[in-house]
């Protein structure tokens, strides 16, 4: 499998999210079966800050709450886990989250861009650009359906579309 990029249409925001995170979450998603579930991105941004290079994908927090339509990640455990990445060698940092949809045609809701907004804003998150990456379960380029968005702080999110970057042309 490999890597997945995207690219906003005016190429300001780019994301990588590499084949163990594509494992993590296909796997994530059959656990989850009908119902809506999610957790954090982690990772770190490339070092022209132009690519948000995503190396984990975590299982939702025992706190999270779900439903077959919708889903509130919870917090259990995740400061402990992020101040830990942050002193690790390779230094990783929280930069968003990825929600399953269970249906085949993946479309953020309202609640989803709210939430996105809040944490864009959010102190204890400390992150202005946050992701967001929906898995669904339809067919798309060999994987399951997906779209990412970004979700700056103060303005309209931002989808990444599917990109081949200079790496792959090769
Ligand atoms: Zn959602």
């Amino acid at each position: 499998m490999k890597d997945w990029r995207g690219k906003t249409a005016d190429g300001t925001f780019a994301v990588q999210l590499q084949a163990p995170v594509l494992r993590a979450l296909d796997r994530l998603c059959r656990e989850a079966r009908a119902s809506e579930t999610g957790g954090i991105l982690i990772g770190r941004y490339s070092d022209e800050l132009s690519v948000a290079i995503v190396r984990e994908a975590t299982p939702p927090p025992s706190d999270s709450l779900r439903g077959r339509a919708w889903f509130v990640r919870g917090v259990s455990g995740l400061g402990d886990m992020l101040g830990n990445k942050w002193r690790a060698k390779e230094r990783t940092y929280y930069v968003g989250e990825w929600h399953f949809h269970p249906v085949a045609h993946v479309e953020p809701s309202g609640d989803d861009f709210e939430q996105m907004l809040k944490i864009s804003h959010a102190k204890e998150y400390d992150c202005k650009e946050p992701l967001l990456l929906i898995v669904g379960t339809g067919k798309q380029d060999g994987w399951r359906s997906l779209r990412a968005f970004v979700c700056p702080a103060g303005c309209a999110p931002l989808e990444l579309l599917p990109w081949v970057g200079a790496a792959d042309a090769k």
